[in-house]
């Protein structure tokens, strides 16, 4: 039988890891997406990631993804030309993960699956003017800044609510849950407790009606914490370092360069 490779190996794993955790909190592991941020990793791991089932794939920084997706998109096209089997491009679904500057959002749009990182009214307003130039409805998630770090992308736990209300009045997003960021700390109970703050405004808002039978998802757990996130109810983990190895500097604090 052929060797796994390093990357066939770690996914294994972390498939594995996800399934005890979503089976220890009494879930259905099937529940839970793995969502692969490939910040740090070229095309033909990608191609590798996509052969190997994973289809949705996230990306912290909008220049950056735009390039991955064409560069994805020029290699299964030429792969396919010398007839080779190859996943479907089709099936790839792109995660826009990180904070996102309103004059960046127009070219992620027509790629996009889901933005994760909707942190204010004017971004909102401004993807649902763009969605609507494109004639798409697009999958968005708020992000909460439930740690309230003064400095992080997010939005605060007492505004929550009002400005989901607000995105899920606009007609060319789809409001489908929140994102939520853990500090950078071993303080198990501070992560813990940041996960289910989320859970807590997630539940909220479906109290409220807010994205009504579509408000079902919590992009929350990345390579450290994820198992913790899913036994606070995570459906989407987004997990980089742990399955390509190298350190991907996340995205902790807003940019401020807008
Ligand atoms: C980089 C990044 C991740 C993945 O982090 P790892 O610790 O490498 O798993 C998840 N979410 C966001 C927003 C990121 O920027």
């Amino acid at each position: 039988m052929a060797r796994k490779s390093p990357l066939a190996e770690k996914l294994e794993e972390v498939r594995g890891r996800i399934a005890e955790a979503a089976i220890r909190a009494k879930r259905d592991p099937k529940e839970v997406t793995l969502l692969a941020v490939t910040k740090t990793v070229g095309p033909e791991q990608i191609r590798e990631l996509l052969s190997l089932g994973v289809h949705d794939l996230g990306e912290n920084r909008p220049q950056q993804l735009v390039q991955r997706a064409a560069q994805l998109q020029e290699l299964l096209t030429r792969r396919s030309t010398y007839g080779e089997a190859e996943p479907a491009p089709e099936k790839t679904r792109w995660h826009m993960i990180g904070h996102l500057q309103r004059n960046k959002a127009k070219p992620l749009l027509p790629l996009i699956s889901m933005i994760h990182s909707i942190d204010s009214l004017r971004l909102a307003e401004e993807l649902d003017a763009q969605a609507l130039k494109i004639d798409r409805r697009i999958p968005v998630l708020m992000q909460l800044n439930a740690s309230e770090e003064s400095q992080k992308s997010g939005v605060a736990v007492g505004a929550a609510v009002h400005l989901a209300e607000q995105i899920d009045s606009m007609p060319n997003l789809q409001i489908m849950g929140l994102m939520t960021m853990a500090e950078f700390t071993d303080d198990q109970s501070k992560i813990q407790n940041t996960f289910s703050r989320t859970r807590e405004v997630f539940e909220e808002m479906k109290w409220h009606k807010i994205g009504g039978a579509n408000l079902k998802h919590l992009s929350m757990g990345m390579s450290n914490d994820f198992e913790l996130a899913i036994s606070e109810g995570a459906t989407m983990v987004r997990i980089g370092s742990l399955l390509f190895g190298g350190k991907a500097e996340a995205d902790h604090h807003a940019e401020k360069d807008e």
